[in-house]
């Protein structure tokens, strides 16, 4: 993901369709690394909104075997990610100015590290530039968690000498009844 600023999250939502059972999963493990209290904070607050879509989390030591939510200095632009292979969501507080922002960025990794696709927000959006072949998520279109992109919300500290084109943006932090699709699907598999 990327800061995006042309791009509103408030889009209109794609059409409702029936949640499905509600999912019965094993919480998933997991832990702050490298963070102080306030963003240790902020790490937690996500897990109880990332459960919101269906998957609850429980918080454990920090250690090698378990997903590691870790303090981060991008290098490639982005502001978190997911690393399935190191089980590591890396988030970087630069890039992620502001408490809903950085809220968000964690549900949204989160929701990743839970097996969630990204959900665009119209048909045709490239959901990974970096990754030309990732495709949208099929269960629909509209604001999610997991929407490719983000903006930077309206609780961040102005970045430039233009603030009220960066601002406006409503935090959206809750999981859409789209996150809940896609974290069904991604758990019945393909
Ligand atoms: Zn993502």
């Amino acid at each position: 993901m990327r800061l995006a600023f042309s791009f509103a999250l408030l889009t209109a939502c794609g059409a409702l369709r029936p949640l499905p059972a509600p999912l019965r999963t094993a919480p998933l493990p997991f832990a702050v690394c490298d963070w102080d209290s306030y963003n240790a904070g902020l790490v937690r607050r996500a897990a109880a909104l990332a459960a919101e879509a269906g998957v609850t989390f429980a918080e454990s030591p920090c250690g090698p075997n378990v997903l590691r939510v870790q303090h981060w200095e991008s290098q490639n632009g982005r502001g978190g990610e997911y690393d399935r292979a190191a089980r590591e969501i890396r988030v970087d507080p630069v890039r992620t100015p502001g408490e809903s922002t950085r809220v968000h960025v964690f549900v949204h990794e989160l929701l990743h590290a839970a097996g969630g696709h990204h959900v665009c927000s119209y048909p045709g959006e490239l959901p990974d530039a970096s990754h030309p072949t990732e495709r949208c998520s099929p269960v629909g279109y509209g604001a999610a968690v997991l929407n490719p992109y983000y903006d930077v919300f309206d609780d961040a500290p102005a970045r430039s000498e233009n603030p009220e084109a960066e601002r406006g943006f409503v935090a959206i932090v809750h999981p859409t009844n789209l996150d809940r699709l896609e974290l069904a699907r991604a758990r019945r598999g393909p």
